[in-house]
């Protein structure tokens, strides 16, 4: 299919980039990913806030005015206008001699294409993950591609048998590898705030968004491990993650099961949810 690189339109094959690109050295990038169904963008402009912050929390110079036209086009460019996909963005700091400090000028890498992928399983899955200590630096709320410690992390999950890995920093839990992350206690649902810890989920808003509008008591206050036990729901959510139930909790000691079943709640999310994405795209 064609990517965006740089201004055109390409062949993916023929889409190449300077080893010198401070995105390939060093991670010095930025990146989003926003969904669409049926060919629709859902979302897009929190999508693009997102992005417009992380680039300015990095001084990354990019003017990311015409990205909500890019996105439509990626999307048309590869052909999935009938379809649901995501569509990919990166921004690097460009290309300079390898040095740590910011070039003074340079030209941002842009990259961005659209890819096909199923956005409709996530309601009768029932998750197990792994649960593992949160070593990332300290502005996960920026969406760095400098990834290591995510996949490290996720690589351990997948190599233990599981799809995602939620992680603990300091006695409470943060957030998934790639997912936001959220629990029901006595019928209040909690998700940790937004900070440097977590990545401002766009998923995670809207839920906060649906619980408030539907009675559902909603509290952005990290879990403290010690509750577990009081715990009765467990759920995570992403832009292709959507929101999935999680069963049980692997420990590197013990297991602990959350139920037998999809808890109510997080089954009543799934529904305004998918409600929101049909009724905001009106499909
Ligand atoms: N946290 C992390 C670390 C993530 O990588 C993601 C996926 N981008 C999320 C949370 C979920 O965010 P969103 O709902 O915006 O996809």
């Amino acid at each position: 299919g064609k990517v965006y690189l740089n201004g055109n339109w390409i062949n993916s094959k023929d889409a190449k980039v300077s080893v010198f690109d401070r995105g390939f050295l060093f991670g010095d990038g930025i990146y989003e990913v926003i969904p669409f169904y049926k060919g629709k963008a859902f979302l897009a402009k929190e999508h693009l806030d997102r992005l417009k912050y992380s680039l300015k929390e990095v001084e990354l110079n990019c003017d990311i005015s015409n990205f909500d036209s890019l996105i439509l086009k990626a999307i048309e460019m590869a052909e999935l206008n009938e379809e649901d996909g995501a569509i990919y963005i990166q921004v690097t700091r460009g290309m300079a001699p390898r040095t740590h400090s910011f070039p003074e000028n340079y030209k941002a890498t842009i990259l961005m294409y659209a890819y096909k992928t199923d956005l409709s399983g996530f309601q009768n899955q029932f998750s197990d993950v792994l649960v593992s200590s949160d070593i990332r630096w300290h502005r996960c709320d920026i969406k760095s591609v400098s990834l290591m410690a995510n996949i490290l992390a996720n690589t351990e999950a997948k190599k233990a048998g599981f799809a995602e890995n939620i992680m603990i920093r300091d006695g409470f839990f943060t957030e998934g590898s790639h997912s936001s992350l959220f629990f029901v206690k006595d019928d209040i649902v909690y998700t940790h705030p937004n900070s440097p810890f977590i990545l401002p989920g766009i998923t995670r808003n809207l839920l906060i968004k649906l619980c408030k509008e539907n009675n559902i008591e909603i509290v952005e206050k990290a879990l403290p491990v010690s509750e577990l036990n009081e715990v009765t729901e467990v759920f995570i959510t992403g832009t292709t993650t959507q929101i999935t139930a999680i069963k049980n909790l692997h420990f590197p000691d013990k297991d602990i099961k959350i139920g037998n079943e999809i808890g109510s709640i997080t089954r009543k999310l799934q529904h305004l949810f998918s409600s929101e994405v049909k009724k905001q795209l009106g499909i």
